[in-house]
């Protein structure tokens, strides 16, 4: 089956980019939190102008989903290690195969608004390593690390101001001191707060990284709920929103992963990631789950972000928006991937093709 453009639906090839507003990236990550908490509306909030053009394209929001995730940043690079200049480079494919940044909680929630075109991709940091968020002593003046992973990202953004990257950082609270809270013990809570304030996420990665088929269904609770209550220490009220799995292992209560309690102190993840291994489906599908989402782990491997979209680019199963936050368009041979009830949130748009 192929699509192609001399076909009854040529006319959604006129999908054009809308400039809707020049607004920072920054007044997009403040629009949108603020304006989660009010009302589904916010998914209609203003998207940076954009400077790419998708030049034609075919809408299929029932494509799959790259969550990327990352571990150490540094050399030499490795699994489980991309160099600074690797991430670089792999923020430069993102934005030159026409990837859009979007959140966690805007692809759980399927909240999504990204520009015509686009593809929307989640970025997440595992293991809160130095790596990731370093500060640097200039002259007693802190700074962040230009080659730290969050230097990186910054520094993209203020270039690349149709690219509003953010990320999930899943941290650790309690681990040996390199992997703890980004291992700069005296910044601890300055780079949390720094984070939040700047439209990143601080997620869940237990207590201590210990895997949830370790322990029994009072040792999940206690480990998940002991995160919350150490990262208070730091940010009064902060709640965990989503929740990484230490190795990628299921507790055996999995109804415990994103909801429960220890000693008065209670967590609801409304997401849960898996460790890497393939692309999400589209959240718009019936397959998806919130407290499952699978990953992609960053590298040039076979199963690395850059031979998804290459496959995915083949078989023409990558998630490509209409640019409409309010409508769903896909193919109409997905019919039956379409998660039920979402027709009564979403206008629908069936894509008819025509076999070559
Ligand atoms: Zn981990």
């Amino acid at each position: 089956m192929n699509y192609t453009r001399n076909t009854l639906y040529q006319a959604i090839l006129a999908f054009t980019i809308t400039a809707v507003s020049a607004c920072s990236a920054t007044d997009k990550n403040n629009a949108t939190t603020a304006a989660d908490s009010l009302s589904g509306d916010s998914i209609t909030a203003a998207l940076p102008a954009q400077l790419r053009k998708p030049k034609e394209f075919i809408p299929n929001e029932l494509g799959k989903v790259m969550v990327l995730e990352y571990h150490l940043i540094g050399a030499p690079e490795n699994e489980w290690r991309r160099t600074p200049e690797n991430f670089r480079r792999d923020l430069n494919m993102l934005y030159d195969h026409n990837f859009y940044p979007v959140s966690v909680k805007d692809l759980a929630t399927g909240k999504l608004n990204v520009p015509a075109g686009m593809t929307p991709f989640v970025m997440t940091f595992d293991d809160s390593s130095a790596g990731q968020f370093r500060y640097l002593d200039k002259n007693g003046k802190l700074e962040i690390d230009p080659d730290c992973a969050l230097g990186i990202m910054e520094d993209f953004k203020k270039r690349h101001p149709d690219f509003p990257i953010t990320a999930s950082f899943y941290v650790l609270p309690a681990i040996k001191p390199t992997l703890r809270l980004f291992a700069q013990p005296d910044y601890q809570k300055q780079k949390l707060e720094w984070l939040i304030k700047n439209g990143y996420e601080v997620g869940s990665h237990g207590w201590f990284h210990v895997p949830l088929n370790k322990l029994d269904d009072a040792g999940v609770q206690k480990h998940l709920a002991m995160f919350v209550k150490e990262i208070r220490n730091f940010i009064p009220g902060y709640e965990a929103e989503s929740f990484a799995l230490p190795l990628g292992m299921h507790a055996k209560n999995r109804a415990l992963e994103s909801k429960g309690s220890f000693e008065g102190t209670s967590y609801n993840h409304k997401a849960v990631f898996l460790v890497g291994s393939v692309a999400s489906v589209s959240p718009y599908s019936k397959d998806f789950n919130p407290l499952a989402i699978q990953r992609v782990q960053a590298g040039d491997t076979p199963t690395g972000p850059e031979a998804f979209m290459k496959q995915q680019d083949k078989h023409g199963n990558r998630f490509i928006s209409d640019g409409d936050p309010k409508k769903i368009s896909a193919p109409a041979t997905a019919k039956d991937q379409l998660k039920p009830g979402l027709e009564k949130r979403y206008q629908i748009n069936w894509l008819e093709s025509t076999a070559k």
